[in-house]
């Protein structure tokens, strides 16, 4: 029996880099539906965390200023869906992170 890649192997096709933070596999705003369709839970949460505040500074640099792009704080509420964030939490990171 043939095992199917599931999981983290079949997210890694869903990857993204700048300028334009496309999914690689489907084309959409990077993280895309199949990230935040993810089950959540705390342990998930936390990996989130660690991996995609990696991308917050690049993902400014890069977004912010595109004709009709985000703004930082609304590439902050992106990155980081699996967190619930105020608009104020959002304004102030987006401000560390520039
Ligand atoms: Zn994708």
């Amino acid at each position: 029996m043939v095992r199917r890649a599931r999981g983290p192997v079949a997210l890694e096709l869903h990857c993204a880099a700048g300028p334009a933070w496309l999914c690689e596999a489907d084309g959409e705003p990077f993280p895309c539906s199949v990230w935040r369709s993810l089950p959540m839970d705390d342990h998930l949460r936390g990996v989130l965390l660690a991996v995609f505040t990696l991308f917050l500074r690049p993902a400014i640099r890069d977004l912010r200023g595109q004709p009709d792009g985000p703004t930082p704080p609304e590439i902050v509420e992106r990155f980081l869906w699996f967190l619930p964030i105020s608009d104020e939490e959002a304004r102030a990171t987006a401000l560390r992170y520039r």
